[in-house]
């Protein structure tokens, strides 16, 4: 995956924890700066899906926030996130619902027209 190295940071140990239940601004930047370059990252792997997009990025948003020891931080991450447009599993699962009943593939697209190959599946 092009963002294993983001993954693979130890987060806890780049960023200094929040104080008094305010958001810290140098860890604000710090992860802003980092979740936009994964949403980038996304964003060119996504083949113009807007749907690859959500559930990619918002898979990574999870695997970094089940990463990140402090609560402080994961708040902040997924603060960031939403600006992102961060999507909760749930919120993938319903958006995925919402293609299928409009009659697309989960990638969002005509499922004769995917290429993922949505349309050659029974
Ligand atoms: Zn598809």
């Amino acid at each position: 995956m092009a963002y294993q190295n983001f993954e693979s940071v130890d987060i806890d140990n780049v960023y200094s924890p929040v104080k008094d239940g305010a958001y810290n601004p140098l860890m604000l930047e710090g992860v802003a700066r980092q979740i936009n370059r994964l949403a980038n990252k996304n964003i060119k792997a996504c083949g113009c899906s807007y749907e690859v997009y959500i559930a990619n990025f918002s898979l990574s948003v999870d695997r970094i926030v089940s990463q990140a020891k402090d609560r402080d931080l994961r708040a902040t991450i997924l603060y960031v996130a939403r600006e992102c447009d961060y999507h909760s599993p749930e919120e993938v699962d319903e958006m995925r619902q919402s293609c299928l009943d409009a009659g697309l593939c989960v990638h969002g697209i005509d499922p004769d027209c995917c290429p993922a190959g949505c349309g050659d599946l029974p």
